[in-house]
């Protein structure tokens, strides 16, 4: 195979779908099947509030440059809002409120006492020195301390975004309440509160939904391939993971190109590899290169997209050779590729299942804050791995209930349980 070494920029958001419009058309399908009211539609088709912050920081030459920031909140009938913040010279408002929806449906689906929401500022972190950023973060969070708050609105880390970050929203946080608060934000460092179990545990939810599937599917975990695209932080630990579980993983990718080896990667070895080379796999002797488009098509049973948005479209989604999808990433999946691969017959565990692992170990860092107790590393994954499993299995019992592809039977769970909660609520 010819050696591909080309990174792709991704588009800016008019030239890829939209990613408010692609969430909308898979919301509308579950509405209609779920026969959600009008009133209800109306409430959940739109976010609950959106805020448009301007920050003024000074920069390391003494000049002042001024940054836009949004945080959107979508819905907090269920809970206090949560979702990430991301840093990203393409941060576009409605890309955030797709993705502050999408937190709504993650955390219903897997039945944790969240709303959802999202937050973004325009700016490029790959130019700016830690001490540009650190005045960015706490501009941030003081714009937005009446939005925020452990009860109301709880933030984590997105694309450009880490412990560092959150450590410092912390902080500038509990300087306005007069009190350390650590439950205002999740995904901190571990010595100030952040979990356990938290850094592996998106990719250990792909691996366990992946191993659910592949039960329902009657295929055995040893007699099965896959291809992972990624290799960050939920591609690198869903490929360990299923590797562990004895998956071949003939091919991974990253941002350096594609991997293969037809007799399976050693995962570990590419991971000590990566470690190694500034978080990459260029030049890994353990496959050898690929073209980056063809990992998507190639021929193994399982297909882990954990990279970046709008990857299987309606011009590859028909030479997909797996028989299973298992979003790690968020909106790997562009809807317009969704009929055809229903029409092939291909299952998907799509993203708000699949990778809200995450999602519900910063919970469990929420919880372990209020509680003001350390759970054991044992603690996180048995409790996150058993609300893995139920959710799977609620999705897939929907699915076969309404003969309906996971996605929309994901969508369908979780927009019922918010439905019925407004119903007990009311207060309209
Ligand atoms: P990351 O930055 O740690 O890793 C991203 C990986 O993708 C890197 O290996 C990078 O080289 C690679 N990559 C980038 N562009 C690529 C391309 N065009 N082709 C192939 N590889 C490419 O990010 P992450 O935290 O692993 O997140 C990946 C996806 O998972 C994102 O969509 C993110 O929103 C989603 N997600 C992450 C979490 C989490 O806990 N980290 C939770 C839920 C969803």
């Amino acid at each position: 195979m010819a050696a591909h070494t080309v990174y792709k920029e991704p588009a800016p958001i008019m030239d890829r779908e939209n990613p408010l419009e692609s969430m909308m058309s898979r919301f509308n399908i579950a509405a209609e099947i779920l026969g959600l009211d009008d009133e209800t539609y109306n409430v959940l088709k739109a976010p609950d509030k959106q805020v448009i912050v301007n920050l003024p920081v000074t920069m390391d030459d003494g000049k002042l440059r001024v940054f836009e920031g949004y945080r959107v909140i979508h819905n907090t009938i269920l809970g206090p809002s949560k979702g990430g913040i991301r840093y990203d010279k393409h941060v576009h408002l409605d890309e955030v409120k797709a993705l502050a929806a999408w937190m709504t449906w993650k955390c219903a689906v897997v039945d944790i006492p969240y709303g959802g929401a999202k937050g973004g500022i325009i700016c490029d972190p790959t130019t700016m020195s830690p001490g540009e950023l650190e005045r960015l973060t706490r501009a941030y969070t003081l714009a937005l301390k009446d939005v925020f708050g452990p009860d109301r609105d709880i933030p984590a880390p997105d694309m450009g975004t880490g412990p560092r970050e959150m450590a410092w929203l912390m902080d500038e946080f509990s300087k306005t309440v007069g009190a350390t608060s650590p439950a205002v934000v999740t995904g901190k460092p571990l010595v100030m509160g952040g979990s356990l179990g938290r850094t592996e545990a998106t990719g250990r939810g792909v691996m366990v939904s992946t191993l659910a599937a592949l039960g329902k599917l009657g295929l055995k975990p040893t007699e099965v391939s896959a291809a992972v695209q990624g290799f960050g932080n939920v591609g690198s630990w869903a490929a360990k993971l299923l590797f562990d579980k004895g998956l071949k993983i003939k091919a991974v990718s990253d941002i350096s190109g594609a991997y293969w080896n037809d007799n399976g990667i050693n995962i570990d070895e590419a991971i000590a590899y990566k470690n190694a080379h500034s978080g990459r796999l260029e030049g890994f002797s353990g496959a050898s290169t690929m073209d980056a488009d063809d990992l998507l098509t190639c021929d193994v049973d399982v297909l882990v997209p954990a990279a970046v948005e709008d990857v299987i479209t309606e011009h590859n989604a028909r030479d997909i050779k797996a028989k299973l999808i298992v979003e790690g990433a968020n909106g790997p999946t562009s809807a317009s590729a969704d009929p055809i691969i229903n029409e092939k017959g291909i299952m998907v565990v799509p993203d708000i299942l699949a990778n809200s692992g995450g999602v519900t170990v910063s919970y469990f860092e929420w919880v372990q804050n209020r509680q003001g107790f350390k759970w054991t590393e044992e603690m996180v994954t048995e409790r996150a791995d058993r609300i893995m499993a139920d959710a799977f299995e609620k999705v897939y019992q929907t699915s076969q209930k309404y003969k309906i592809p996971m996605r929309i039977a994901a969508y369908v769970v979780s927009i019922d349980k918010v439905a019925q909660t407004y119903k007990f609520r009311g207060g309209f």
